[in-house]
């Protein structure tokens, strides 16, 4: 309704006006998570939170105890490990991931699922490889693999889409439950996610990739009123037949009240760097047989291209390595170009972490939006040197600098749950690429506080077509705003993270408040 001093707002205050004084606190539009996963955020919380184990041994111990407490038979998931947050390497090992027998011995009578914090790989003991009808001789899948020993028996790690049997032999045990409980438990983890999300002053959230299904859960919880937050979701998972009957119903703009966007659909070219999925030029420093995986070939991409301009829906590609990002940059040039409306489509490069130089312009010259992730830099810098070299480290990797210095519209957000949801962590690590160990990951490529912060508001509106929305504080704009403990775009950049959010206000209502 307004914005301005006391003089411009004192008027406007009635009988049932609530005034809060924030007595010189700084005051921003709330944050937009530009890409996460809300089902997955709600999944790692009611899962085992692997995510502060010091090495694999305290994860043995970890899913051991967890399973006194489980009756024999029942799946036991973990969420979060990442070996590259160890301390030490696992003994024995294979590529460096730990083996599964120490495991698979502390948890005969239970199938353990342990999901990699990147969701790139995944964890299981011999129960649940058993289950999976993994064998000696089970190939590994097209864009995955199956970690061998060397007698070439399954180690227990399981990379990209060779996680399938894994998950859906998990998939067939919940099968079994009744529609009801799978739909209360999906209710149980979005709740406990948007809950986190709010506390942490993310009033929109770009969903990453949901089924049509879950849409349909998110469009129910909006007609309750339940959607605490906004949504913005790309469909994901979906065969291209099913897409095109579906598109027309499902394409949604500013449902209930804008609390629910669908027009976008995610596609994934390649894996994780961390896991070396990432799809890269030259082979990798610390695995030289290996370029990386290609996870959907990019033949199929383009068909979804092509009903994307159709259905007039964005795509979002996750493209991790510099071939990744160079193929899909030419896939989308291609499809523009065949189309001879010149209209403004915002097609997307999920993470675009690894960038060829000659490539940074590409993405202002075609209007595509990086979506990059601030702590996703300082989280995988420990060891982006030994999987690409200094070099290629030094120019491609996590590259928002040149990206902005060459135009291009770079968004922010964690990838929750792979990373924190917490947006000033992430503001953190985008303007001072400080790691864990104290070291500064490349700062020459650094953003500016004003760009972290534009990248977590303005632009990640901008990126969804809700720029005329969301992402300033501004009349006719929806009341989404926070209000933080400290001035983050001000203070001396250690302090940064212990900056706290004090109010979340969503549509005019507060619906976070810190004790
Ligand atoms: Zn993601």
């Amino acid at each position: 309704m307004a914005v301005g001093d006391e003089a411009a707002v004192k008027p406007l205050i009635g009988p049932r006006t609530r005034v809060i004084d924030l007595a010189g606190r700084l005051t921003i539009p709330g944050f937009i998570e530009g890409h996460g996963h809300l089902v997955g955020l709600g999944d790692a919380r009611l899962a085992l939170d692997l995510s502060h184990a010091r090495d694999w041994n305290e994860i043995v111990e970890q899913v051991a105890r967890a399973a006194k407490q489980v009756p024999p038979g029942e799946w036991i998931i973990g969420d979060g490990w990442h070996q590259g947050h160890w301390e030490s390497t696992p003994q024995p090992a294979v590529e460096g991931y730990p083996v599964h027998e120490a495991l698979s011995r502390a948890t005969p009578n239970h199938p353990v699922l342990l999901k990699h914090a990147t969701g790139h790989m995944c964890f299981a003991n011999a129960r649940a490889m058993q289950l999976a009808g993994v064998e000696r001789q089970t190939p590994d899948p097209s864009g995955g693999t199956i970690l061998r020993d060397a007698r070439g028996e399954a180690t227990g790690a399981f990379r990209e889409t060779a996680q399938g049997p894994v998950f859906h032999a998990r998939s067939r045990a919940q099968a079994g439950r009744s529609p009801e409980d799978r739909e209360a438990e999906l209710r149980k983890g979005i709740e406990l996610a948007v809950d986190e999300c709010l506390a942490r002053g993310v009033t929109s959230f770009q969903d990453a990739g949901s089924s049509l299904a879950t849409i349909d859960l998110f469009k129910r919880l909006a007609d309750e009123g339940r959607l605490k937050l906004r949504l913005w979701v790309m469909v994901r998972g979906e065969s291209s037949q099913r897409l095109r009957d579906a598109l027309p119903a499902y394409r949604m703009i500013g449902y209930g009240g804008n609390r629910l966007t669908v027009r976008a659909i995610k596609r994934m070219v390649d894996g994780a760097l961390g896991s070396h999925g990432a799809w890269l030029f030259q082979p990798y420093d610390d695995l030289p047989g290996s370029t990386g995986l290609v996870v959907e070939t990019l033949e199929s991409i383009r068909e979804t291209a092509l009903l994307a301009v159709q259905h007039d829906c964005q795509l979002c590609t996750h493209a991790i390595g510099d071939r990744a990002n160079h193929e899909i940059l030419d896939l989308y040039d291609a499809v523009f170009r065949s189309q001879p409306d010149r209209r403004d489509r915002r097609w997307r490069i999920e993470h675009a972490q690894h960038v060829l130089p000659a490539d940074f312009p590409r993405f202002a010259e075609l209007g595509v939006i990086a979506s990059m992730q601030g702590n996703h830099a300082t989280s995988d810098g420990p060891f982006v040197v030994s999987r690409l070299g200094k070099e290629r480290g030094a120019v491609e990797s996590y590259a928002w600098r040149s990206l902005l210095d060459h135009k291009a519209v770079v968004i922010n957000g964690t990838d929750v749950p792979v990373e924190d949801v917490n947006p000033i962590l992430s503001f953190h690590a985008s303007v001072t690429r400080r790691m864990k160990n104290g070291k500064q990951f490349f700062p020459e490529q650094c953003m500016t506080r004003a760009e972290a912060l534009r990248s977590y508001t303005l632009d990640a509106a901008y990126a969804a077509f809700e720029d005329d929305l969301k992402g300033t504080l501004s009349v006719g704009k929806l009341a989404d705003v926070v209000v933080l403990s400290k001035d983050i775009l001000t203070i001396p950049d250690d302090e940064i993270p212990n900056a706290r959010v004090d109010f979340t206000i969503v549509g005019g209502r507060v619906v976070y408040a810190r004790q």
